[in-house]
């Protein structure tokens, strides 16, 4: 078989043997891969090769991988972690005000962000369920996160109210959208990626897109029309606090880091242990109570996973 000359790609998608990249043309390409290559996802940018499209309709060969910039895992039970995503430049957690606000998740999101060094990208979706009070409100509860200089929009994907503020924050970057089930991810990516669809079919979008239930388990690039790209899969979209060492929550917590190696004791829990800068930082109001709170929360839930997980063992 005949190859022309080597070209850069990006994976759209990996299943088994086969990869299918996009050239810088667009056009998608289904490859064998080269064996030499240990691991290949949906991101990573490569170098491949064109040929002759065979019978079962493959028409090139992924020769090498490009140093990964970032890359989300799943845990795995003979591999420890499995990469499930490759090049990710930010995370959009996806929050609502129904079925429940959770500065928790939101908290836990960010620790995972913070530890695989991706920009987060705080979204609360559902905004038309607020009247102006409630809505002030939540705009408030909301600062805690802008003043720690995360990035927070509003937005309704029913409305459209703030939508392009979410478009032009896509832009120029591959993102993925994260969060806890029905916070409106599927609704938010439909009308992002199929707007004129969105337009026609307001309340079942799914099928036109097949982005909801019926989604295979691979993950998968897509292009936005406005710019921009996102990797969606199931897996992705929980990505969250796995396999994660009680020390990187701690330090995943950006605003407690100028208090660390401050406290009294080495060996502070934080919790009331005498003599604990962030405690001490909490009452000043330096840090938000509730970011301190949700920290103690994550620790111990992790605690009871951990515990859990010995006992069956
Ligand atoms: P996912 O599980 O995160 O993918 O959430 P879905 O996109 O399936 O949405 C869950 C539910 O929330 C559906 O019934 C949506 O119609 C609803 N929903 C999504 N966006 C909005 C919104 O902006 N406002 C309101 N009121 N409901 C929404
Ligand atoms: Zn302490």
């Amino acid at each position: 078989n005949q190859l022309e000359e080597p070209q850069e790609g990006i994976i759209i998608s990996r299943f088994g043997m086969h990869a299918d990249v996009e050239a810088q043309d667009g056009i998608i390409h289904r490859c064998n891969i080269r064996r030499t290559i240990k691991s290949l996802v949906t991101g990573d940018r490569v170098v491949w090769r064109a040929g002759k499209e065979t019978q079962a309709g493959i028409s090139g060969i992924v020769e090498a991988v490009h140093p990964r910039e970032s890359v989300l895992t799943r845990p795995d039970f003979y591999d420890g972690v499995k990469p499930i995503a490759a090049n990710i430049d930010q995370v959009v957690i996806v929050s609502a005000i129904l079925p429940e606000l959770s500065l928790n998740i939101i908290d836990r999101y960010l620790v995972a962000c913070e530890t695989l060094e991706v920009a987060p990208l705080i979204v609360l979706n559902k905004i038309d369920l607020l009247d102006d009070e409630r809505r002030a409100f939540v705009d408030k509860l909301m600062d805690i996160y802008r003043a720690l200089h995360y990035p927070v929009i509003m937005l309704s994907s029913h409305t459209q109210q703030g939508m392009e503020t979410l478009e032009h924050a896509l832009t120029d970057r591959i993102s993925i959208f994260a969060g806890q089930s029905g916070v409106g991810k599927s609704s938010l990516l439909n009308a992002l990626l199929y707007p004129d669809a969105a337009k026609i079919l307001v309340n079942d979008v799914s099928d036109v897109s097949g982005l909801g239930q019926h989604t295979t388990t691979a993950a998968r690039l897509y292009h936005f029309p406005h710019g921009g790209h996102v990797i969606d899969s199931p897996g992705v979209r929980e990505f969250g606090l796995w396999h994660l060492e009680p020390e990187q929550v701690t330090q995943g917590f950006i605003d407690f880091r100028p208090y660390l190696g401050n406290c009294k004791f080495r060996d502070c829990r934080h919790d009331n242990d005498p003599g604990c800068a962030l405690r001490a930082a909490v009452e000043r109001g330096d840090i938000a109570e509730e970011r301190f709170d949700n920290y103690h929360r994550i620790l111990e839930s992790m605690a009871q996973v951990k515990t859990r997980k010995t006992f069956s063992d």
